[in-house]
């Protein structure tokens, strides 16, 4: 689109985008970005409603056409039990003023708007200021990215700054694993220059390290009978599934990053029953691939030890699920942080880019290789707590960073 040969390290990279100006449409249009947010926060969207989630992603769809128009292309995939996804396209604007139309130019922006609140959880805690805090369910993890993007690319446009076309993939169970959103984000990244996810950042930085999961759920089933008249007649599922924790436990690598905590323990019906059936629910983090695949290898040959093994009447069955790759930067996600770094410089701003132990969809994004950048959201505390809120004062500059991202791929592909 463009041959203007450009380097990276050039002084004036920034100098065709206007970052303050950036800044202040955000500044200035601050009162409409909080009303927005305050639509979508309040239309509740807790990841295993389905009804709920339709009706707040229609909310999402119509404050997005009311901002940016109709779409250039929209296309909307069922679910299933999970929320559906919503995909939406806008062009982009050339240095003419021509759209900006292929897909392969585009900037995909990747946000979930499943919460991890269960419904009616916004009678008791509505959208509220509190100083330079506002803080309600889901603002920080991750609504306000939705407003974000979509108030980025309104300034890009009311400022006359030439800019990537936006590509909007709206996920509906990144808190419970992404099963549906998954494939999307994939096949949506590959297509795409640059992906963002605004989810939150670490105290205004984004994210370059996020941990890999693993989880595991572990069920023996016994033989239940009475403890006291006839003990012998039973096979205690409890003893036998608690046997094997020592072994889970035995797969973490602390000095590899990989952790592994065995977080619930169910078994048994009563003190006096041996106990028929016990489960256990675990959760793996790490650094590094290999340790993922390591670990959940290891879980998969997990056996019960004796004596329980050689009691036929017990049988252990193991569900592993190595859900998210671990995230470390890649050649093209560096090549992505440095356009951040020069944009932030235009806002005075220093990056030092974050490591994390959650996960987000960014993980599936860099395991493939393309360029993706994390934690280009809202700054702000508690996601998935009681406080979770945002700062007011950093939505105008992280707005304008998103603003800034979109301008800068239209500029140097
Ligand atoms: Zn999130």
């Amino acid at each position: 689109m463009e041959s203007t040969p450009t380097t990276s390290a050039r002084p004036d990279a920034v100098a065709g985008i206007p970052m303050p100006a950036l800044r202040n449409h955000a500044a200035t249009h601050q009162e409409h970005l909080l009303e927005d947010l305050r639509r979508i926060v309040h239309a509740e969207t807790p990841s295993h409603d389905k009804a709920l989630l339709d009706a707040g992603l229609e909310v999402i769809r119509t404050l997005a056409v009311e901002r940016l128009g109709e779409p250039q292309a929209e296309a909307r995939t069922d679910g299933g039990v999970h929320g559906d996804v919503l995909d939406l396209r806008w062009p982009g604007r050339d240095v003419d003023g021509g759209e900006i139309t292929e897909l392969e130019s585009s900037v995909l922006s990747v946000c979930h708007y499943d919460t991890v609140w269960p419904a009616g959880t916004i009678t008791g805690w509505p959208l509220t200021a509190e100083g330079d805090r506002l803080t309600g369910p889901g603002v920080l993890d991750m609504k306000f990215g939705i407003v974000q993007t979509l108030w980025a690319v309104r300034a890009l446009r009311e400022l006359g700054v030439p800019h990537a076309p936006l590509r909007l993939l709206l996920t509906g169970d990144e808190e419970i694993g992404s099963t549906a959103g998954r494939p999307a984000i994939e096949a949506a990244a590959a297509q795409s220059a640059l992906t963002l996810v605004p989810e939150p950042s670490a105290a205004g930085q984004p994210k370059d390290r996020r941990k890999g999961m693993v989880f595991a759920d572990l069920t023996v089933h016994g033989v239940q009978a009475h403890a006291g008249l006839e003990p012998e007649k039973g096979a205690s599922a409890v003893h036998a599934l608690a046997a094997v924790v020592p072994d889970i436990v035995a797969l973490a690598s602390p000095d590899d990053g990989t952790t592994v905590t065995v977080g619930t323990f169910h078994g048994g019906t009563s003190r006096n029953v041996v106990a028929g059936q016990a489960t256990c629910q675990v959760d793996v983090r790490v650094t590094e691939a290999a340790e993922q695949d390591r670990v959940a290898e290891g879980l998969r040959a997990l056996r019960l030890p004796q004596p329980h093994a050689a009691d036929p009447r017990l049988r252990l069955e193991i569900a592993v699920d190595a859900n998210r790759p671990p995230m470390n930067p890649t050649p093209a996600s560096r090549a992505a942080m440095d356009r951040v770094e020069r944009l932030a410089a235009g806002l005075g701003r220093r990056i030092t880019p974050a490591a994390v132990g959650g996960a987000s969809d960014a993980n599936f994004v860099s395991a493939l290789g393309l360029p993706v950048l994390d934690g280009l959201g809202a700054v702000g505390e508690g996601p998935h707590a009681v406080h979770e809120h945002i700062l007011v004062s950093e939505i105008a500059p992280q707005t304008a960073l998103l603003a800034g991202l979109l301008a800068d791929v239209a500029a140097r592909p």
